[in-house]
């Protein structure tokens, strides 16, 4: 029996959704398996008719699959989950499962790398047109919802600049235009931010991140309410492919068990590094979305209950000064990755965002010597000494210079 959902988030995390087999066993049953069995021509008929629920084929749903997409449901306060293979095949499916020729997406500008190229290269392939606002001011949110939409995409907090979307007041003016709003909360994680509650219709990660959180699979997921998972998502999940492999929901399960004491630690963490490298003079400036310096703290600590695990800094001197911090760290990694239980560094302008051009970069404010720190479980005291000494050698270098 799966459990109720009146139950607090710790509890869910590691309880919902769970579905013991005849074994009774105490951790969640690993059914790799394509496909399924049927007692009888008439089950099978039963089954594909709908008269019956019986599993048929683990591109359509799959018991270790929907453990996940149940417990995920319930952490969000949703009705309904479909998870993917990446976070990308849910952002995908989640925009073409809804869009058709015709229709028009306003989106924030600040989206992740492949959100953005899906809103700006893809859907106007198929004749669908989208139109970029800066997310953190309304008045662009006024004047491109001032017509007919269908799809609003944004991400708050977004990669890597920590700018804030005003969810609420995007979601009254998106669905005024008719559209529905597609918020990515990867960065605000399930447990920080519920976007359902502030007026989103559809939430969307990338299990990748914090949810596995320990550098091992891909996945992604698809929240909202049943009418549309069922009617609009559903047929098109079932019938393109972007399905997460049983192995793969099994570790996210195992994922979830500890989301909520790693990604407290690590915000914890997060909190302090940004207070301690706001405070070294090698470094221009601190972005951390609960700081006091934070342009748009106010909504920030509205709509968050912490300001998440990503520190974003700017290394006085460029991308050769960004470069010999990230090359100086020992503890810290350099990688494109976040969300890990291992600390680690990106320098988007060189990495993540190189693609986007250096003129939508500077519309972003990701300048050269702007390094992304997606904050892991390491002992703080160890991450602020590697940091402080990677920090030391980029002084003594410059005053040597
Ligand atoms: C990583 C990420 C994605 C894409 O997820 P994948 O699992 O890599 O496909 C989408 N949005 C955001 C904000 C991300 O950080």
């Amino acid at each position: 029996m799966a459990i109720s959902s009146t139950y607090r988030p710790a509890t869910l995390l590691v309880q919902g959704g769970i579905e013991r087999t005849q074994f009774g066993e105490t951790a969640e049953a690993l059914f790799l398996t394509s496909g399924f069995v049927y007692d009888s021509a008439e089950q099978a008929e039963a089954t594909f008719t709908g008269a019956i629920k019986h599993f048929q084929y683990s591109r359509f749903g799959n018991p270790t699959v929907t453990m996940l997409e149940e417990r995920l449901a319930l952490i969000e306060g949703a009705d309904a989950c479909r998870v993917t293979a990446t976070g990308m095949a849910a952002v995908n499916a989640a925009l073409l499962s809804h869009l058709k020729a015709g229709d028009r997406v306003v989106a924030s500008r600040a989206l992740f790398g492949s959100c953005h190229w899906i809103v700006s290269t893809l859907l106007p392939r198929y004749g669908i047109a989208t139109e970029f606002v800066d997310g953190r001011d309304l008045d662009q949110w006024r004047a491109a919802l001032a017509r007919p939409a269908n799809l609003v995409l944004l991400e708050s907090p977004s990669n890597p600049m920590l700018e804030i979307v005003d969810l609420q007041a995007v979601a009254d003016l998106a669905h005024a235009a008719g559209a529905i709003v597609v918020v990515d909360n990867v960065f605000a994680t399930p447990l920080l931010q519920k976007p359902l509650q502030l007026g989103a219709d559809v939430v969307v990660y990338s299990c990748t991140k914090h949810i596995d959180g320990q550098g091992r699979v891909l996945g992604g997921a698809v929240l909202g309410r049943q009418k549309w998972i069922e009617e609009t998502l559903q047929p098109f999940f079932r019938n393109t492919g972007p399905a997460m492999s049983p192995f793969n929901a099994w570790l996210l399960l195992k994922g979830l068990e500890t989301l909520a004491l790693r990604v407290d630690a690590a915000c914890r963490s997060a909190a302090t590094i940004a207070d301690f490298l706001a405070a070294r003079p090698e470094i221009s400036r601190v972005w951390y979305p609960t700081r006091a310096d934070h342009p748009q703290r106010e909504l920030a600590t509205a709509q968050m209950t912490s300001g998440g695990t990503m520190v974003i800094f700017e290394v006085a001197g460029g991308k050769d000064a960004a470069f010999r911090m990230m090359n100086a760290m020992r503890l810290v990694r350099v990688s494109n990755n976040l969300g890990d239980s291992k600390s680690l560094a990106t320098h988007p302008a060189t990495t993540t965002h190189m693609r986007i051009g250096a003129e939508e970069r500077a519309r972003l404010g990701i300048t050269d010597g702007v390094i992304r720190l997606s904050v892991g479980l390491e002992d703080v005291e160890d991450l602020k000494d590697d940091l402080a000494a990677a920090l030391s050698a980029l002084g003594t270098r410059a005053a040597a210079e």
